[in-house]
């Protein structure tokens, strides 16, 4: 018995085993649910496919978050499999490289504001009215993964820590307009974890050395931990929250100095 079991749940932004998605798959699957997957381009659809394969899944489908038909045709192919849905999980994030280093007020754009924007906040109300119709009369659940950076200013994070802030006040207003119709809608704020994504990050490994030392628990934390929060929001067990960040960071975000050398 998983305290998942009956639940249905469709993960956007798998792209390896290093993936935050992966992590919240698995333990998802652990728990009991059955899942879907959706997969960002072609060069991506055999890896969701064998990935997702591993988990029991037969349901991948494409989506690029930049396109609405993609959106709604992903949305049309997961109800020829399933009539409902429990779980929304959107892991997914984008801003172009170069802005993603050195000086904030150099590298921005406003083309590459809105890029940022758009594929890391705008995509979850985008699947979120999707998955909403499939989600009546059920206690949904939808939930995006969301950066420190989204409250305090981060080296070369830059115009990814204002598209996670956009992405924060998301989940507060989406959690405010479908908790009547019982879905509940959440963040989870994760620390610092190498994936395909965080390489674009200038100076990666220096916040994960920052996080090992200053972090109460001492380290960084991994897909595995978050996942494992994840599946616990998602589930019934946590049918009192909603609007809510959660931070899975080994106590980083409020801790301060150095733990070492307390
Ligand atoms: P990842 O590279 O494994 O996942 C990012 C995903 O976004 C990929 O699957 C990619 O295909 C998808 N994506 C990008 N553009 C897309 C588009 N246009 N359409 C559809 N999908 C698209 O990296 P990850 O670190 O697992 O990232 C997952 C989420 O976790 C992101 O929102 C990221 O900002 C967030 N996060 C990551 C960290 C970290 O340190 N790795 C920390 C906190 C939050």
């Amino acid at each position: 018995m998983g305290f998942l079991d009956g639940k249905r749940a469709l993960i956007a932004g798998l792209a390896s085993k290093r993936s935050i998605a992966w992590g919240i798959a698995k333990a998802m699957q652990r728990e009991g649910a059955e899942l879907a997957f959706t997969y960002q381009n072609e060069k991506l659809q055999e890896r969701v496919e064998k990935l997702g394969g591993e988990l029991g899944s037969t349901i991948a489908l494409p989506c690029d978050v930049a396109s609405d038909d993609e959106v709604e045709n992903a949305f049309n192919g997961l109800r020829e499999h399933w009539d409902g849905l429990d779980i929304l999980v959107h892991s997914v994030a984008y801003a172009n490289r170069e802005e993603l280093q050195g000086d904030y007020l150099d590298k921005v754009t406003r083309q590459g504001f809105q890029i940022a924007h758009e594929i890391s906040s705008y995509s979850f109300a985008a699947l979120a009215k999707g998955a909403r119709p499939m989600m009546q009369g059920r206690n949904g659940a939808m939930l995006t993964m969301t950066y420190l950076g989204a409250v305090r200013a981060i080296p070369n994070y830059n115009i990814m820590g204002l598209a996670k802030a956009s992405l924060e006040a998301n989940v507060r207003y989406m959690a405010r307009c479908l908790g009547k119709e019982n879905i509940r809608v959440n963040g989870i704020s994760a620390g610092p974890i190498r994936t395909l994504a965080a390489a674009g990050i200038g100076d990666f490994r220096k916040l994960l050395e920052r996080v090992a030392d200053n972090a109460p628990l001492g380290r960084t934390v991994t897909i595995e931990e978050v996942g494992n929060v994840a599946a616990f929001i998602c589930s019934d067990l946590a049918s009192g929250m909603t609007g809510e960040i959660s931070y899975v960071d080994a106590g980083f975000s409020f801790s301060y100095g150095d733990t070492k050398t307390d």
